[in-house]
Parts: C-alpha cells; structure tokens; sequence
C-alpha cells in the first residue's frame, strides 16, 4: 500500500465515500481507508428514507444532498432506486395524549414547505384500509422518498475512484498519528500512511478513534433493528409511523449510559417507534428503535421482536407476513441530534465528519461538500458554525 497521501479519509460508509469523492472531484490526492467492506456499517443497513430533516439548520445540507442523489441516480451505473415523487408518511395517533408530537412532526415539516393534512379516523382508513380499528387518525406528509443506501455508498465511492481517489477496504486504521500538535497520517497492520489531513468518518467508531488523537467527541451509538417482511397481500401504500419517532430540532439527545444505569441494566431500555416502509416486490421494512450500542457483539436483540409485535398491533393483517431477514446496524449520535463536521480543537489538520444520528442519508452528500470545502480552504456554501466538534454539549 501507499505510504501517503494529501489527505486520508478513514471510513467508508456514506459520509466518507461522500467526503473522498468530493475531495478527488477537486483535485486533491485522497486516500479513503476502510476496516471492513464499504457500507458495511449502518449505511448499508439502514431505510434509506430522504426527507425534510425537520431542523432548519440542517435544511441547506439536505436540499443539496437530495440533489446530489438525483444527480447520481440519473449517472451512476448501479440503481440506486431513488423515488421520483415522495411515498408520503401517515403518523399514526392511538390515543388522544399522541397528537400533540403528531402535530409537532407534522408542522416541523411544513415549516420545510411540506405539505401536511391532518387525518381523522375515517380518512386514515380511506388512505389505509389495514391499519387497526382502534387508530384515532393521523397526520399525512408528503415527504419520503426511498433509496437503496448500500447501491447509495457504492456510488459514491466509484465517483471518488473515477476522480482519482484510491479506495481501500479491509484496513483497519489503528491510531491517527499526531507530531507537534498536528495530524501528520494514521497507522494501520500495513504501516505508516503520513498525511497532513486526516479526516475521521467512522461513524459511531469514530470516537474510539479519535482517542488515540487525544481528541474526544461527543457521541455516542444508537443500534436500530431492521425486519424485512413479505405480507400475504396488500398492506400499505404509504410509510406508517408511530407519534414522536423523528428526532426533532431541540429535542434532548441520546440518555448518558453511566456505570450506575448500565449496572442496574437500563442501557437496554430501548426507545422503541414504529415504521412500516412498502418496498419493492411487495416487501415490507419495519423498524424504529434506538438503544445504546456499546460492544461490537449486537446488543438487544429482544428489540425486533418487540418492533414485530407492534406492527401487528397497528396492522394486523401483518400477523401472517412471512419473517426473511432481520438485522441491526448503529447510527453515530451527537449529544444534540446535529452532526459533527469540522476540525478538532486540539489537532491540527484533523478533520471529524460524524454525528449524523438517523440522517445520514439525508445530510450525507451535503455533509461530504461541507467538509470538502473546509478541507481545501474553499468558502463553504453553508455557515459550518453549528456543527463544529466543540460547541458545548
Ligand atoms: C436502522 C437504521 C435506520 C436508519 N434509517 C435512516 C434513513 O432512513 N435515512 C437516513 O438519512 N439515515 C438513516 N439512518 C442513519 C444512517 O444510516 C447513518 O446516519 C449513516 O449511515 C452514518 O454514516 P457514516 O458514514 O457516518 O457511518 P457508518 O456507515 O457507520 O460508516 C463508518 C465506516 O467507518 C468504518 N470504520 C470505523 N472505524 C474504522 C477504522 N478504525 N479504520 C477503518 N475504517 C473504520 C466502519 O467500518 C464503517 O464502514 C439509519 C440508521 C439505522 C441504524
């Protein structure tokens, strides 16, 4: 392997294959290294759901990247299934005490210039005839557009190649080195790799990291467990979502897992949603959880069963859909749902690219130009100030 490079990119989930092939389309030398093989972490096991992230601040980064993604659908030799018009989300309302984040959802996405309907009874069984007697209503967005994320990463990373960018999978990066305060290349089994820019996108591996830097982030890893399920018929035409799933603009983050609550086992409590996605052939994708990931074997496992469990009680004619496949992958979270692009205080030449929690498809190829920008020096097309690695969470 080559032994430097202008800048290595650690990482090859959606974020770094964004960053390496923005970086190699402006002409830099860049080196992507990646332990297992691309998209192997959540980016290739997620929902791959675009939609409006429901945070302004966040707005720009998702309208360019959505137009990154058509830009790349209508190029790229892989299919990578963007939808041309939105599948459109119902929030669904069970109890009274469930609309007012119902609404919330909703108006965040209006505000976005989404359009939204509130539903009653009636009309949500007229959108959705198989959801359960017992829903009170919901609210319709008509947002939601799906991707194959994993065909999504790919994508990107033979753009970064056809710019010039070397790709490497199976490395393992070891340690960033740092000299005299500076980021000067990493270490992996092959050896020294020097560089003067290192940019860490590991997504929830990121921090541990960054330790061997001296750098701490803040973040921490949210596993979700996904279910891909084939209904006996019909079920749905839109994305079903339980009330208070989305993570909003000013909601709190991710609880701490301290070594009282992990001892007295509360790093299981999951925060269990819902969602129902209608994908190709017929198939269902359901999912919706967050519980704190902590050890590289996967932990709560219970979680998809639960998630089955509620499916069946919002649609019960999923009670016979036949299970084919259940897996889980883990988002990098912040502390306050917005992610971490920028240089690392205490390093020179560090660059961290991390943090998307649930949205790093939607933020992904903005996210990688932002970065791109601030690596190369150039003005960037958004104010990067909220999302720098130190802002006191
Ligand atoms: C169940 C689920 C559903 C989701 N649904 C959506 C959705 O619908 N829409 C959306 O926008 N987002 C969604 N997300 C979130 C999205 O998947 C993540 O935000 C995004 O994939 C994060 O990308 P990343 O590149 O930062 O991290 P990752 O995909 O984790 O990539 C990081 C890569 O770095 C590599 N790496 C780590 N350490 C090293 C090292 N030392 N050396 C070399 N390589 C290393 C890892 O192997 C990994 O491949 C979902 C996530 C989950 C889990």
């Amino acid at each position: 392997m080559r032994n430097s490079a202008e800048v290595v990119v650690v990482g090859g989930g959606i974020i770094g294959c964004s960053v390496a092939s923005e970086l190699a389309a402006s002409g830099v030398d860049v080196l992507l290294l990646e332990s297992r093989e691309l998209a192997h972490g959540a980016s290739g096991r997620n929902h791959g759901l675009v939609f409006y992230p429901q945070n302004l601040v966040t707005d720009p980064l998702y309208r360019l990247s959505h137009g990154i993604y058509r830009d790349l659908t209508a190029s790229s030799d892989l299919d990578i299934g963007l939808d041309d018009e939105p599948v459109g989300f119902i929030i669904m309302v069970k109890s009274e005490d469930q609309w007012a984040a119902a609404e919330r959802e909703a108006r965040a996405c209006e505000a976005g210039g989404v359009r939204i309907e509130r539903l009653d009874g009636d009309q949500l069984r007229a959108a959705e005839p198989q959801v359960a007697g017992d829903m009170l209503g919901g609210w319709f967005i008509e947002d939601g557009y799906r991707l194959d994320p994993r065909a999504l990463t790919l994508a990107m990373a033979l753009s970064a190649r056809s710019a010039g960018a070397e790709v490497r999978t199976h490395v393992d990066v070891k340690q960033i080195l740092v000299r005299n305060g500076r980021a000067a290349g990493v270490v992996c089994d092959e050896g020294v790799v020097s560089a003067k820019t290192v940019v860490l996108a590991g997504g929830p591996w990121s921090p541990k990291l960054a330790r061997t830097a001296g750098v701490n982030l803040e973040m921490s890893g949210a596993r979700g467990w996904l279910m891909l399920v084939t209904p006996k018929g019909h079920v749905c035409d839109h994305l079903l979502e339980s009330s208070g799933w989305h993570v909003q603009a000013g909601d709190p983050g991710p609880a701490r897992v301290t070594a009282g609550s992990y001892g007295r086992g509360e790093d299981q409590a999951a925060d269990i949603g819902l969602l129902i996605q209608p994908g190709a052939g017929g198939n269902l994708l359901l999912g919706g959880s967050r519980i704190p990931s902590l050890r590289q074997d996967p932990e709560g496992s219970q979680v998809a069963r639960m998630i089955a469990r509620k499916a069946v009680a919002a649609v019960p004619a999923l009670a016979g859909a036949e299970v084919k496949e259940v897996w889980s992958g883990v988002r990098p979270m912040s502390r306050d749902g917005l992610p971490i692009l920028g240089w690392a205080p205490q390093v020179e030449g560090l660059m961290i690219a991390t943090g998307h929690g649930g949205q790093g498809v939607m933020l992904g190829a903005g996210s990688g130009r932002l970065v791109a920008e601030m690596v190369t020096g150039r003005d960037t097309f958004i104010d990067p100030s909220p999302f720098v690695v130190e802002r006191g969470i």
